[in-house]
């Protein structure tokens, strides 16, 4: 056997591409997962790591996707254990005063579509939401949806998990590999993938490179439109990561506050730590802002969380937190990029955000697409083809 032959190779060791490398394996496929860098340490590592559908309705497709990627979580987590794969399985609480007239009103249009695709979940009051979270301080008028089977990931425990399994099912994971370019036939389809680490064979590519999609797209085709015009923003994020403090244990549950005047998200974070992230300081940040601008904007979010956690929060200060700015590949319709790139012959490729969620959806859908050679329905819609230049 050439051991430089792969089924398929995989470019982007993140919680994406790991995740299809995965399942690819699993159905019987050599793979080569190459990642430049370090396996999970992109974007995978700097997110929030939520794994819901429960935000997501107005478009069925999307959340059903979602709802796919969550629910494949329980199957792994059965076949493996919940803490092999670091899934916490906290469920979620989003929290609105029915004082915010606009907050209420989407808040039972989003119960109306959860009861309409039977999505688990209950409304709760504040009294039930203090018996659930003692140590969390709800308005008195809070409501609430409690979403019971949503989680929360240690995302790059997850993809060394993922990779260690890749490599017993006898496939290659290679880190610190950087592409170059493809090689193709006179007919223009696929016949190899040149790195810094040699040329290696194949018929399929799948390109799952995160926020530097465009940039890899360019250069692997020599298209070099692909880098400024492929159709997804790269939206940045900070989050917040408190250090070890027992009284943090106490909080159970991820919790968003949907209000207008405090809003922000906190998760446990494991070893007594807490996570938090908030769109208002989302909006302070760009991937060139100054230390100082971001030091202000996670002593912001500290407010937000010590007004609801006090008891948690204390008089923690941004310096001894770890903050951290991760950049969302963001597709500029909202919704995930998923298939075989039009045109081409053996190039396929995903790129999402909510890519913690849906990477085991993506992962087993794209794989009977790449095997089978047969779009699943559920991918039809995050086609390509959609987006003007591709159509
Ligand atoms: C602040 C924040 C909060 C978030 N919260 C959530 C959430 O709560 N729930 C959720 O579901 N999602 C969330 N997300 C989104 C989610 O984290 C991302 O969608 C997901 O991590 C993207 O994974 P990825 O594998 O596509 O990208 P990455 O993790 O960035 O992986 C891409 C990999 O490709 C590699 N690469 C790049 N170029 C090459 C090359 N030429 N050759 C080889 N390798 C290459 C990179 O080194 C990198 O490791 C959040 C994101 C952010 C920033």
């Amino acid at each position: 056997m050439d051991k430089n032959r792969f089924d398929v190779i995989v470019v982007g060791g993140g919680i994406v591409g790991t995740t299809a490398a995965y399942f690819l394996a699993r159905r019987g496929a050599r793979i080569a997962l190459v990642e430049r860098d370090r396996i999970g340490h992109g974007t995978t590592a700097r997110s929030f790591a939520w794994i819901n559908a429960s935000s997501k309705i107005a478009d069925e497709p999307y959340h059903r996707l979602n709802a796919l990627g969550a629910s494949i979580y329980h199957d792994l987590a059965d076949a493996f254990g919940a803490e092999r794969l670091g899934l916490h399985r906290t469920g979620m609480l989003q929290c609105i005063s029915r004082n915010d007239t606009a907050g209420l009103a989407a808040l039972e249009e989003q119960v109306g579509y959860l009861g309409r695709y039977g999505y688990p979940h209950q409304v709760l009051d504040a009294q039930a939401l203090s018996k659930l979270e003692p140590a969390v301080t709800f308005d008195d008028d809070a409501t609430a949806i409690h979403a019971m089977s949503e989680d929360w990931l240690e995302a790059p425990e997850f993809v060394a998990f993922l990779a260690d399994e890749i490599r017993a099912m006898g496939s290659l994971v290679l880190e610190g590999c950087a592409t170059t370019t493809l090689d193709l036939n006179d007919d223009g389809s696929v016949s190899g993938l040149v790195t810094d680490q040699g040329t290696f064979t194949t018929t399929k590519v799948l390109i799952a490179a995160g926020h530097e999609t465009p940039e890899v797209l360019a250069a692997l085709t020599g298209y070099e439109a692909f880098a400024a015009r492929f159709p997804m923003n790269r939206v940045p994020g900070l989050l917040v990561t408190t250090p070890p403090c027992q009284s943090a244990e106490q909080l159970r549950h991820v919790i968003y506050f949907d209000s207008p005047s405090d809003p922000f998200h906190i998760r446990p974070a494991g070893n007594g730590r807490l996570r938090m992230g908030a769109d208002d300081t989302d909006g302070m940040i760009a991937e060139d802002t100054s230390p100082e601008s971001i030091h202000r904007a996670a002593e912001r979010l500290l407010g937000h969380a010590r007004a609801r956690l006090p008891g948690l929060i204390g008089d923690m200060t941004a310096e001894q937190c770890e903050l951290a700015i991760g950049i969302r590949p963001y597709p500029h319709d909202g919704k995930t990029l998923a298939g075989a790139l039009p045109g081409s012959q053996g190039l396929y490729l995903i790129a999402t955000h909510s890519g913690i969620t849906l990477a085991p959806a993506l992962g087993q859908l794209m794989t009977t697409l790449i095997i089978e050679g047969t779009m699943p329905e559920a991918l039809q819609p995050f086609a390509l083809e959609r987006l003007p230049g591709f159509a």
